[in-house]
């Protein structure tokens, strides 16, 4: 494995009750002037804005509020949160909603305390050098935004999307209260899962060697979620088995699975560059896409691609050639999202070949990527055509 340091400065606060015990001590500290950040509605459905402001309130909280932060955030509605944030004057943000509300929050803190246009930090121009403290109340498992310094930002103006980050955008604290997310529905429930499994596999198949912890770690997430999610589906309201994903969602994408390694990535790149041209959720076309990634790297990937199938499928090897049971264990994949309703076509969106060069384009923007297998612009567009 590679040499590394880690550090995770987040504070993670998880189970029931844990808004009503947790909130006013964790935001105290940094100030009475709160911009509260939320998405298009869900937290006032399910009382959790009604919630949040009644504490807030009881406790001289001076909250200005930014909502309508879109699935799949864009630019334009970070500026306009960092506008608000500056014209209230905010010590601190919090976010109360799913992957991207808080990757909206992080755009927004860092873009407060900068001059300049918060797109450079999402195309990395230039790089944050400070940021508003924020927190997060975690209304969805799936992306593990609540305990990484990642951000997804989309300019829908120019239909790019890119993945950014810095350590100033680790969420100083958040809360993980498995009730909260008891009202996502049917649909959203399996994005997060199938989003959190690709977390796993981007960083299962990475290119060091002598990493039997990693893996092993990578393959139980896998496991769990693989078991949790068929019983959460038939009892959406099952607060066990959505502590279980919840839980998940988080391990998967905190860093903890990928010390001394270097995860792939190359699919979310792909995936980005899809949904900045056709707006659909993200997951679902990871769904798609990650499958077809393996089948591209079936002699390069092939060893993992077999400890996968073997390890995590259960599939016995005997009297199967390699290149079977690595096949086997794509398929036992693809079979696993689909029964839970995931898409498994590009068709399932209504995406024809029309615009997949653009696609391909958007993907290499920065030049070939990939950490297992840097792939070009003719590996995009032959793992898109075997998407269609
Ligand atoms: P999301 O886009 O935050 O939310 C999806 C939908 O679920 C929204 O319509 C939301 O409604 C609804 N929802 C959320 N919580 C709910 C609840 N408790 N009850 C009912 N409905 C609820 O989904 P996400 O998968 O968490 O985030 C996706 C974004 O994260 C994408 O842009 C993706 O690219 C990005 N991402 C980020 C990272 C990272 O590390 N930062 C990693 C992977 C993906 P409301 O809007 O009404 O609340
Ligand atoms: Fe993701």
């Amino acid at each position: 494995m590679d040499s590394f340091v880690y550090q995770n400065p987040t504070k993670l606060i998880f189970g029931q009750g844990q808004v009503q015990e947790q909130l006013v001590d964790q935001l105290q500290p940094f100030g009475k002037k709160v911009l509260l950040v939320y998405g298009g509605g869900s937290i006032k459905k399910n009382g959790l804005y009604d919630e949040v402001t009644a504490i807030l309130e009881s406790h001289d909280f001076d909250v200005a509020e930014l909502s309508g932060v879109e699935p799949n955030p864009r630019l334009s509605t970070v500026r306009k949160g960092i506008e608000k944030a500056k014209e209230h004057e905010a010590d601190v943000l919090l976010a109360v909603g799913g992957g991207s509300v808080i990757d909206c929050t992080k755009a927004i803190a860092a873009g407060a305390e900068y001059d300049g246009d918060v797109w450079d930090f999402v195309t990395k121009k230039e790089k944050p050098e400070k940021a508003l403290p924020f927190g997060t109340i975690l209304t969805l498992a799936a992306t593990g935004s609540e305990m990484n310094s990642g951000s997804v930002i989309t300019n829908w103006d120019t239909h790019e999307k890119y993945g950014w980050g810095s350590p100033l955008v680790f969420p100083a604290f958040s809360i993980l209260d498995p009730l909260n997310t008891l009202s996502v529905p049917e649909n959203q429930t399996v994005y997060g899962i199938v989003d959190m499994m690709t977390h796993v596999l981007e960083q299962y198949f990475h290119p060091q060697n002598n990493t039997p912890l990693q893996e092993r770690m990578c393959e139980a997430v896998l496991k769990t979620v693989i078991e949790a999610a068929p019983e959460l589906l038939k009892d959406l309201e099952n607060t066990a088995h959505r502590e279980t994903v919840l839980y998940s969602g988080t391990i998967a994408l905190n860093g903890t699975l990928q010390m001394g390694t270097r995860g792939d990535w190359a699919s979310h790149n792909i995936e980005h560059a899809v949904s900045a041209v056709y707006d659909i959720p993200h997951a679902g076309g990871l769904a798609i896409l990650f499958p077809q990634w393996m089948r591209h790297h079936k002699k390069l990937g092939r060893e993992k691609l077999v400890q996968l199938a073997e390890r995590v499928w259960g599939i016995a090897p005997a009297g199967k050639s390699e290149d079977a049971l690595a096949e086997e264990g794509i398929q036992k994949l693809e079979a696993f999202w689909t029964s839970l309703g995931a898409p498994s076509r590009l068709a399932d969106y209504d995406i024809d070949d029309s615009r997949l060069e653009e696609i391909a384009d958007k993907a290499m923007i920065n030049g070939p990527f990939g950490n297992f297998n840097k792939l070009n612009k003719q590996d995009v567009l032959s793992i898109l055509d075997a998407s269609r």
